[in-house]
């Protein structure tokens, strides 16, 4: 790989294997200041990692230069969440050193595998939202866009997941304890972010009219932390920034040389804990005033951050949306609306009209959720305190909007609906519609959450824009998620079509003509029995529990929410084991269900179904009468280490969310991209998966999304369904007597008498088909040339759901810059 040329006054670091042993053994002697024959596994890590970076420092550098030189447009992606994991195999990935690493440190007697275990996980993220922004940091820089990322330093990530007899216990994830090699400090890069005080009339500006100014706030800094991003092949390197609180002062000498010397660092204190935990609300709001400040803390910090750069190079503001893209992953930046409005008319001096085409044309919005309590609104009390200005901006935007609409000239009854404020007695900004207003295009993130975007959240926006709104089905990328997390099927795929799949994954369709290939199919069956080998050994490591290679494991790994149905899920394993119990011989397919997520801390029903999981394995993995054939495994602290481990190991993918309710899920691609089949409902990216590969290599199921909304509208009475299926009876039944609960036999009535009773997430209602088709699926695995080529075919063709093909079409039709500079070149 060839650096492109650029004025470096220092020789790039070689790639080669006695570079990298120099290079690693100077880092572990002046940098970490330990001698070999002493150096602990973080020493070899710390050492290592440095090693590596210098690599990606003079490939940020030379990709600098050239952007620089070229003064292109850039893609900045704003995101609460940056759920991005371990860096360093990733690294050894992307820049193809994976091997020749691995034989520098084998040269000191150490084990790269070992080296890599150490890394903490980087969990600035809840989940597939989080996670999405981290494929596509890496799709940006594999493609050669020219992209940063914005968000947050947290000094704690999400928090660390343990069972105490089952119950989930959380626990501060401290991912900075030993320090992080991949991030550079930038003192220099720090902005000023006020809070509170009010807004005054200032002197009058070119309009006559005084200029708003907002005085007595407090004020914090934004201090940034930049980690290189490096794309498959290391042409391009790209930016993560990461923004840190910092008081504007360290200590207030006044009341330190009065003696108070707590009250001098209290203002520390205070600012710092703006950046200091990860709020750990998946799919719903957090609400808390610290929220808001975070949301706006990182966007402010991101906005100033792009108008500064670009008035290095520019006179003005109005060619801004020719050079940024300005990307808003869900409504946590949403205040990047009013926000750019206050920079450029109060600080930058430009009037309402300029400044609104400028933010339209710059931003644009991705939506993530439909369901109406994750929707994010803001109390305009709460706004009014902290944020004084932007909320007269919001309502002068929400005013011009009101006046102008047509679909009010038409139907004045519908400006309630319309409005950005949202009247009761309680008040509230909408920030969903504030971010569509002030977006050139908003996307949903699957086909069918955009349609149903179109139908429900923005009915009325859609009505007044039709052209606004556009779909962006989500993709992974295929560097993480197959070349790192499964080597062995990489291998099997290199040996089959050699390279070039990689950053082009269309490639891998290629695999669907040697379906007919025996040898080849029991090559990929061996490279999954394998991958399961080793998942079996970690989980009789972390969970003490024995399962064999030879069952179908059965995988249901993401966050713990009841539209997931992880109840149905357990539900089936309970009439399972009932059944096996009913006919022990009868001719059963050994099984292992594997649960893996995290609750939300004030998510009460999501942590009583972990409990229920794991009160249900027990009992279960106890029950000699059933001869192993059916085992069940809750892993704890489910993160993408974790992931990268199982989701090789799985058969059979669970994604069987309530259909309307997951927007797209990105866990559905990752299994299907390692040959495991669905089994889903027609919800999210499944539609679109289930196109792909084709009908009879996925296992569909249940109520459609209008069958969902024609039974919630019609009143569904789950009593009855439950009478009429004994075998649904019989298991909840069990639940309820006490069978998983002897020491509390009531403990699980919160979920059975809402499940009898409401229902709301139709896990009765499809429980009979789901059953069937579990069914289906055991007595397909037990054809094992039939189930390797659905397998197969499912890896063959998913590559459509790459990050890079997401990330084009953004490039292509959101942000308008395709073909990249870098591109374009060759
Ligand atoms: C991919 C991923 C997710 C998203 O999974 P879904 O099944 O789409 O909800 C969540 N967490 C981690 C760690 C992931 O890797």
């Amino acid at each position: 790989m060839e650096l492109p040329a650029s004025p470096m006054a220092i020789e790039p670091r070689g790639l080669d294997r006695d570079s990298l042993k120099r290079d690693i053994l100077e880092w572990l002697v002046y940098a970490v200041g330990r001698e070999v024959h002493r150096a602990t596994r973080h020493d070899w890590f710390a050492a290592t990692a440095l090693a590596v970076r210098d690599r990606l420092v003079d490939r940020w550098m030379a990709a600098q230069h050239r952007e620089e030189a070229t003064d292109g447009k850039r893609v900045y992606y704003l995101s609460l969440e940056f759920l991005v994991g371990r860096l360093m195999a990733n690294a050894l990935t992307n820049l193809g050193i994976y091997d020749t690493c691995r034989e520098a440190l084998g040269e000191f007697g150490v084990d790269l595998g070992s080296v890599l275990e150490v890394e903490p996980d980087a969990a600035l993220g809840n989940g597939g939202l989080g996670r999405l922004a981290a494929c596509f940091l890496d799709s940006m820089a594999t493609l050669g866009i020219a992209g940063t990322g914005y968000g947050i330093r947290y000094e704690y990530g999400l928090f660390e997941q343990q069972f105490d007899r089952g119950w989930q216990v959380e626990y501060p994830e401290d991912w900075l304890k030993f320090g992080n090699p991949w991030e550079f400090e930038r003192p220099e890069v720090a902005y000023p972010i006020d809070f509170y005080g009010k807004v005054e009339p200032g002197e009058p500006g070119p309009d006559g009219r005084p200029k708003p100014v907002w005085r007595g706030s407090q004020r914090v800094l934004a201090v940034a932390y930049d980690t290189p991003v490096v794309g498959w092949g290391g042409a391009t390197v790209n930016t993560l920034r990461l923004w840190s609180a910092k008081p504007v002062r360290e200590f207030d000498l006044v009341p330190f040389n009065s003696g108070d010397y707590l009250k001098s660092v209290e203002d520390k204190i205070l600012s710092e804990t703006l950046s200091r935990v990860l709020y750990p609300n998946d799919n719903t709001p957090a609400g808390q005033e610290l929220r808001l400040k975070q949301e706006y803390f990182f966007t402010s910090a991101s906005l100033q951050d792009v108008l500064r750069r670009h008035r290095m190079h520019h006179d003005g503001y109005d060619d801004l949306p020719e050079k940024a893209a300005l990307q808003l992953n869900d409504t946590h930046p949403a205040i990047a609306v009013p926000e750019l409005m206050r920079l450029l008319i109060d600080r930058h001096r430009l009037d309402w009209d300029r400044a609104w085409a400028i933010t339209k044309g710059c931003i644009s919005y991705t939506n993530h959720t439909l369901m109406p309590e994750a929707l994010e609104t803001w109390p305009v009390a709460l706004l009014e305190r902290v944020l004084p200005r932007h909320l007269q901006i919001i309502y002068e935007i929400n005013d011009r909007f009101l006046k102008s609409s047509k679909v009010v000239a038409k139907d004045p009854s519908r400006l309630s609906t319309l409005s950005l404020i949202q009247e009761g007695w309680d008040r509230r900004v909408r920030m969903g519609p504030l971010a569509f207003l002030g977006s050139h295009r908003v996307n949903g993130v699957s086909a069918l959450h955009t349609q149903l975007m179109r139908e429900t959240v923005f009915r009325d926006l859609n009505e007044e824009f039709p052209d606004r709104i556009t779909n962006k089905t989500n993709g992974i990328t295929p560097r993480r998620w197959l070349v790192q997390a499964n080597p062995n099927l990489s291998q099997l795929i290199h040996n089959m079509i050699g390279s070039g799949w990689e950053d082009d994954l269309g490639r891998l369709s290629a695999l669907a003509g040697r379906t007919e290939d025996s040898a080849f199919r029991e090559a990929f069956w061996a490279v999954k029995r394998r991958n399961k080998a080793f998942l079996a050994h970690h989980i009789g490591e972390i969970a003490d529990l024995r399962v064999s290679g030879d069952a179908l494991f059965d995988v249901q790994v993401k966050r713990i929410h009841e539209y997931k149905r992880q109840l149905l899920n357990i539900l089936h394993a309970v009439a399972l084991w009932q059944e096996m119990r009913d006919t022990p011989d009868a001719a059963w397919t050994p099984r292992v269900k594997i649960f893996a997520g995290k609750a939300a801390p004030g998510y009460a029903v999501a942590k009583l179904i972990i409990k229920l999981a794991n009160d249900v394995s027990r009992v279960i993995n106890a029950d000699a009468e059933i001869r192993d054939q059916l085992k069940m495994v809750f892993l704890p602290n489910y993160n993408v280490t974790l992931a990268e481990r199982i989701i090789p190991a799985a058969d059979l993918s669970e994604q069987i969310s309530t259909a309307g309710m997951e927007a797209s899920g990105t866990g559905n691609m990752k299994f299907a991209l390692n040959g495991a089949i669905t089994i889903g409902t027609l919800d999210g990216a499944n539609v679109e998966i289930a196109e792909r590969v084709g009908a009879d290599n996925i296992l569909i199921f249940g109520l459609t999304a209008a069958e969902v909304a024609a039974k919630r509208a019609q009143g569904y009475d789950p009593g009855a369904v439950i009478a009429a299926d004994p075998r649904l009876a019989r298991a909840i039944a069990a639940i309820e007597d006490g069978t998983f609960s002897p020491d509390d036999p009531g403990r699980f009535r919160p979920i059975t008498d809402a499940l009898r009773h409401s229902d709301w997430f139709l896990v009765a209602a499809d429980f009979a088909a789901y059953w069937d088709t579990q069914a289906r699926a055991a007595a397909l695995y037990r054809d094992r040339a039939e189930w390797t080529r659905m397998a197969i075919r499912n890896t063959a063709n998913v590559g459509w759901f790459s990050s890079d093909r997401t990330v084009q079409d953004y490039a292509e039709e959101i942000w308008g810059v395709w073909p990249p500079l870098a591109r374009a070149a060759e």
